[in-house]
């Protein structure tokens, strides 16, 4: 009985001190995220993009991906309503960055600011939506066209003219604007990790040749589904003539050694800023 009584006894003690533990350790991570100002507010402060001035510098780029561009109508899609942002807030951050001075930039012009003699002054911002949904097309160009930024788009080969998503007229028709770049993002999406390196190629190549052969748009830009790679999957995108590819490495930090693995902020994060 006495036994019993203590081994409670201990297991409560048990889980005080591990919900102490719990409560400093979540502490000390707000703490931390706080000091190396792990917001947007903070990368836009930071934004007078030249972190060195010697050739290869870096520069401070945030790439802010976004995903479903819609009002969710289904209250119980969870997922959906968290990654997607409505036309209006879309519309109300677009001003936002142009307020604070930044331009607008294609992924593709990304490379050539790097390789500059001198590093670029200006802040600059990139914008991109991945997949190549209908709704890009429907909801978030003509926000686009209106405020008149710049967007790159990546899109997944395979599910083009099937419900949900772009069709082939739409795709030309958001490249010809001028303000829009059409990237590669795979023909299935899905993870080039996972399978055969000479099936990862065909992904690779058959997205890009879709693009450019079909409809005529050049390819510049590449985006890993689920964010995966590793040295040989870089390799054979910069093999199939991409200039650089987007990652979902977090961070804003761009320059020439992570050409092919550049970093981006969600959406989430951007919620933070007022
Ligand atoms: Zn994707």
């Amino acid at each position: 009985m006495v036994k019993k009584k203590r081994t409670r006894k201990d297991t409560l003690d048990v889980l005080i001190l591990a919900s102490a533990a719990i409560v400093l350790s979540t502490f000390l991570v707000i703490k931390l995220l706080a000091i190396s100002g792990f917001n947007l507010r903070n990368f836009v402060k930071r934004s007078q993009n030249v972190e060195s001035d010697q050739k290869p510098y870096s520069l401070n780029i945030p790439i802010i991906t976004y995903h479903y561009i819609e009002i969710v109508t289904d209250k119980n899609d969870f997922l959906r309503k968290n990654m997607a942002i409505t036309p209006t807030e879309l519309k109300r951050e677009i001003n936002e960055l142009k307020s604070q001075g930044y331009e607008f930039v294609f992924i593709k012009e990304i490379p050539k600011l790097l390789h500059m003699e001198t590093p670029p002054t200006g802040k600059f911002v990139a914008i991109t939506f991945d997949d190549g949904y209908r709704d890009f097309y429907t909801d978030a160009f003509p926000v686009i066209k209106e405020t008149g930024v710049k967007a790159t788009v990546f899109v997944i080969t395979g599910f083009v003219n099937y419900q949900n998503y772009m069709t082939d007229e739409q795709i030309k028709e958001v490249s010809q604007s001028g303000l829009v770049e059409v990237g590669a993002h795979t023909m299935s999406h899905i993870d080039l990790r996972s399978i055969t390196s000479a099936h990862a190629d065909s992904e690779i190549v058959g997205s890009k040749d879709y693009l450019e052969s079909k409809l005529g748009i050049k390819v510049e830009s590449f985006s890993y589904p689920f964010g995966g790679f590793n040295n040989e999957i870089t390799q054979m995108v910069k093999n199939a003539s991409h200039t650089s590819a987007v990652s979902d490495i977090s961070g804003t930090t761009q320059s020439l050694s992570n050409l092919y693995s550049l970093s981006r902020i969600r959406v989430g994060y951007f919620f933070k800023f007022e």
